[in-house]
């Protein structure tokens, strides 16, 4: 079957600009750290691309190890890609970066020059790409000078590998070192990524002060917490989850009675607002300016699909957010 995308593509999404830069995101963007990967089912993970592409969103956000097994993400990315979008290259902002234990021994995980070369040649080729659009230092090491990773974004996007940069899990110092280092350098970067939800606010402080200083985008990962902050696991744990799974990344014991509580309340809130709570936790985050755009993830059409529908309502009133911070002070 060939992928014909829907024309009407760019007339529902809105999209805002990634700090101070030339970057317009999604407001919505789509993650491929589970559910696209070699365990996962192939019609499932292309039908779920096109409808994210034919939906306005274009920015898709990858790294070396999404799988499992590690790389396979982007292989299976690289495949559709060739596939489906490749007339559409030109309208999509693909991301990877490189970070986590990736290969044995020394050089396989971190922020050395030798290993972030080396992966992001190695991203380019899983995927069949000349270049992504951001290459991301997926998190701080703390044994190599921060001039040396910083130093290595500069020299990728000068090579042409990348056209722009990011950095992830940064703390608030980090970022602005790792921010001064790339200004001095001339290569800005473009965007942080930070875990941030409703469950999850650490970046509220000095985080997202720091980026909006110094004109850097922000892209909260996990805005739903892995699918706490959605319906899934109100009643339990479903065998078709995260959870459940054995390849996934959230432990059973996560799921616990506090967070569940709290996630049936929020739920309550979300309903009187005529909005599922997964669509209350993404407009929950798009309330704020500073944030650009929200990278959830997704195992199902649907899901996608309910998630997009966050944006129908995005504004909340003074006695909503008292609520919504009450109930998750329990
Ligand atoms: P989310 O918090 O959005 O969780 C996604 C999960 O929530 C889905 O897999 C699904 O769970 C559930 N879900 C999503 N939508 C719905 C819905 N409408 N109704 C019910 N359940 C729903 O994000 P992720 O944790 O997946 O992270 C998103 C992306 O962020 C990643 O793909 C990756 O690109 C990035 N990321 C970056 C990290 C970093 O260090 N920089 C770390 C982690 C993620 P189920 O599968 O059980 O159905």
């Amino acid at each position: 079957m060939q992928y014909v995308p829907n024309a009407n593509r760019y007339s529902s999404m809105q999209y805002r600009r990634c700090g101070r830069s030339g970057i317009l995101l999604p407001e919505i963007s789509l993650g491929l750290w589970h559910n696209f990967g070699g365990v996962d089912v192939y019609e499932n993970y292309r039908a779920i691309l096109h409808d994210a592409f034919d939906a306005g969103i274009t920015h898709f956000d990858l790294a070396n190890n999404y799988g499992p097994p590690p790389g396979s993400a982007e292989e299976n990315f690289g495949r559709i890609l060739k596939q489906d979008f490749s007339s559409y290259r030109d309208q999509l902002i693909i991301s990877t970066k490189a970070g986590y234990l990736m290969w044995e021994g020394p050089y396989g995980e971190w922020g050395s020059k030798k290993y972030l070369v080396a992966s992001l040649d190695q991203s380019l080729k899983r995927m069949g790409l000349d270049y992504v659009d951001i290459f991301y230092s997926h998190r701080p090491d703390p044994n190599t000078p921060l001039e040396e990773t910083m130093r290595t974004l500069d020299l990728v996007v000068r090579q042409g590998k990348a056209l722009y940069v990011g950095i992830s899990n940064y703390s608030a110092d980090e970022a602005a070192r790792a921010i001064q280092i790339l200004n001095e350098l001339g290569t800005p970067c473009l965007i942080h990524q930070p875990k941030y939800s409703m469950f999850e606010r650490w970046a509220e402080n000095g985080l997202l002060d720091v980026l909006e200083k110094n004109g850097v985008g922000c892209i909260p990962f996990s805005p739903l917490a892995q699918g706490l902050l959605t319906n899934k696991y109100l009643k339990g744990i479903p065998e078709d989850s995260r959870a459940h799974k054995s390849t996934g990344f959230l432990q059973e014991n996560q799921v616990t009675p506090e967070a569940v509580a709290k996630a049936q309340k929020l739920n309550e809130l979300a309903q009187q607002r005529g909005q599922t709570l997964a669509q209350m936790a993404i407009a929950w985050l798009l309330k704020d300016p500073r944030v650009t755009s929200v990278l959830i993830g997704v195992s199902k059409r649907q899901q996608l699909q309910d998630c997009l529908q966050a944006l129908d309502n995005k504004s909340f009133s003074e006695e909503e957010l008292n609520k919504i911070e009450a109930i998750l002070k329990g």
